[in-house]
C-alpha cells in the first residue's frame, strides 16, 4: 500500500510538473490510506483509467519503489519502452530505471524531491511544500526514527518558509483515528506472539478479524510501530491477510536487526528498521513459516 512518503512525493512532483506547463498523470494502483487522502486535491488514476485515456506520456517518474516486482504485471501497460526516471531511498533499490536517483540517506523520497524542486531555481511553493512535509514526517514517524538527520531538520525548516499549517497537517495525520481502527488493533493484540523474551513478537490480522470489527484492510496501519514501541521490543513481524492466499507481511525492527536483508531473503525489500514481503500462502501456513523464522532468530 502507497504509504505517505510515497503519496506526499507523488503530490509535490505532481504540482511542480503541472506548474511548469507539463502534462501529468499520478497512478496508483492501490487503496489510499485515509490519513493522507485529505491532502490530495487532484485525481489519481488506476493503471486501468489511465490505459483508457491512452496518453502518449514519454516520460516515467517510478516514485519511492525499490523495485518492479513491486509493480507486479501492471508495469507492462505502463512502462513499456518509456524512458524512466527512478527517485527513490530504499537501500534494496535495484536501479530499475534509465536514470537511477536513489539516495539512501534521504529520510523519505519526499527530501528527494525537494532537492530536485531546489535544483531547479524554480521557488518553492506552498502547494509542494505541504506534501513533502507529509513525506517527510511519516516517513520518519514524526522525526522520531534513525533515518531522520540534520539535513531533514533543515529541509523542514525551508518547507516552513512557505507557510504551511504544521499543526493542521498533523492533526489530519495523527489525530484522526477512526474508532474501529482502534477495536481491530485490540483485537490483534489479543492474538499476539512473544518470543525471545518478550524481544520479538508476532502479530496478524486475518479477513476475518476485519470483519469482526467492521474495519478496513488500511485499519491495521500503525499497529505493527505500537508493538514496537513497547519496552524492550527489538522485532515486530506482522502478517495481514490481503487475500486468502496472498498474506503481506510487514516488519519493524528497534535498532540492530536489520529486517531488509531478511525481507530479501523472501523477494522483498526496504530499509534497515521497516522492510517487508508478500506469501503467496493460507494465513495458517505464513503464520508457521513466520514462527519459525522468528523462533530461529538469535
Ligand atoms: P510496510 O511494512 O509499511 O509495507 O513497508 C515498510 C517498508 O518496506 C517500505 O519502505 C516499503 O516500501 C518496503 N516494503 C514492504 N514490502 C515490500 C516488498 O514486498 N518489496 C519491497 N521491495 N519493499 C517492500
Ligand atoms: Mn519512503
Amino acid at each position: 500500500m502507497p504509504d505517505g512518503d510515497t503519496i506526499g512525493s507523488c503530490l509535490a512532483l505532481y504540482r511542480f510538473l503541472v506548474d511548469e506547463g507539463h502534462e501529468a498523470y499520478i497512478v496508483l494502483d492501490d487503496v489510499i490510506p485515509f490519513d493522507v487522502a485529505g491532502f490530495i486535491h487532484e485525481p489519481i488514476y488506476s493503471v486501468a483509467d489511465y490505459d483508457v485515456l491512452k496518453v502518449e506520456a514519454n516520460l516515467v517518474f517510478c516514485i519511492d519503489f525499490s523495485d518492479l516486482e513491486r509493480l507486479g504485471e501492471k508495469r507492462i501497460p505502463l512502462m513499456a519502452n518509456l524512458q524512466t526516471i527512478n527517485l527513490d531511498h530504499h537501500k534494496t533499490n535495484t536501479y530499475y530505471a534509465t536514470i537511477n536517483v536513489v539516495d539512501t540517506h534521504a529520510s523519505a523520497t519526499g527530501e528527494i524531491i525537494f532537492d530536485l524542486i531546489q535544483l531547479s531555481g524554480l521557488p518553492l511553493k506552498k502547494e509542494y511544500a505541504e506534501p513533502i512535509y507529509v513525506a517527510i514526517s511519516t516517513d520518519t514517524g514524526s522525526f522520531k526514527y534513525s533515518n531522520t538527520t540534520g539535513r531533514t531538520h533543515s529541509v523542514i525548516s525551508k518547507l516552513y518558509e512557505t507557510g504551511i499549517e504544521v499543526a493542521d497537517i498533523n492533526r489530519t495525520l495523527y489525530q484522526n483515528t477512526p474508532f474501529h481502527r482502534l477495536r481491530l488493533h485490540a483485537e490483534a493484540m489479543n492474538h499476539l506472539e512473544l518470543y525471545h523474551h518478550n524481544s520479538c513478537a508476532l502479530i496478524y490480522v486475518s479477513l476475518e478479524m476485519l470483519d469482526l470489527c467492521h474495519a478496513l484492510p488500511q485499519d491495521s496501519d500503525g499497529l505493527v510501530e505500537a508493538i514496537r514501541d513497547i519496552r524492550g521490543m527489538e522485532l515486530v513481524v506482522f502478517l495481514k491477510e490481503i487475500e486468502p492466499q496472498i498474506i503481506k507481511v510487514s516488519m519493524r525492527s528497534k535498532k540492530t536487526i536489520d529486517v531488509s536483508a531478511i525481507a530479501l531473503g523472501f523477494n522483498g525489500g526496504g530499509h534497515k528498521h521497516a522492510a517487508g514481503f508478500t506469501l503467496n500462502m493460507s494465513l495458517a501456513e505464513a503464520l508457521n513459516k513466520v514462527r519459525i523464522l522468528v523462533g530461529n532468530l538469535q
